[in-house]
């Protein structure tokens, strides 16, 4: 499975404690990320990820476009509910393009414990179909 993972700023010590918690499953999944959280969770986990730009520089649109291909199978994207992004329309276009192809995605911890047990039990697996 690809999962995507992205954190703001003041969302990523909690995601990157996420990454820890469960890297036993991520290590079995090919891992992609914004810029900086994929550097912090690959400092923190020795994960390898495929990392993109920064959010703000366009790392979200790039995501998006894995989506819309239909290659992302899982997203991960701890948002800050309490501070306005720079980049707000892009996190809105990537989470539309999640609706758009079904893409199972999280935006806060308490969604991605649930989708991280779902993973585990196979509950992500028709995404398989998909995928070439
Ligand atoms: P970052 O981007 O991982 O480069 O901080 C995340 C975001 O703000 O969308």
């Amino acid at each position: 499975m690809n999962i995507a993972l992205i954190a703001h700023d003041r969302k990523k010590e909690l995601l990157v404690n996420f990454c820890v918690a469960y890297k036993a499953i991520f290590a079995q999944h090919k891992l992609f990320a914004t810029g900086t959280t994929g550097k912090v969770i690959s400092q923190a986990t020795g994960l390898t990820i495929n990392r993109f730009l920064s959010g703000p520089l366009g790392g979200d649109q790039q995501i998006g476009a894995l989506i819309a291909e239909d290659n992302m199978d899982l997203v991960l994207f701890f948002r800050d509910p309490l501070l306005a992004q720079p980049h707000e329309p892009d996190i809105t276009a990537l989470l539309r393009l999640c609706d758009v192809h079904n893409i199972p995605v999280a935006t806060n911890i308490a969604t991605a414990e649930v989708l991280i047990a779902g993973l585990k039990a196979g509950s992500i697996d028709f995404r398989k179909l998909k995928n070439k």
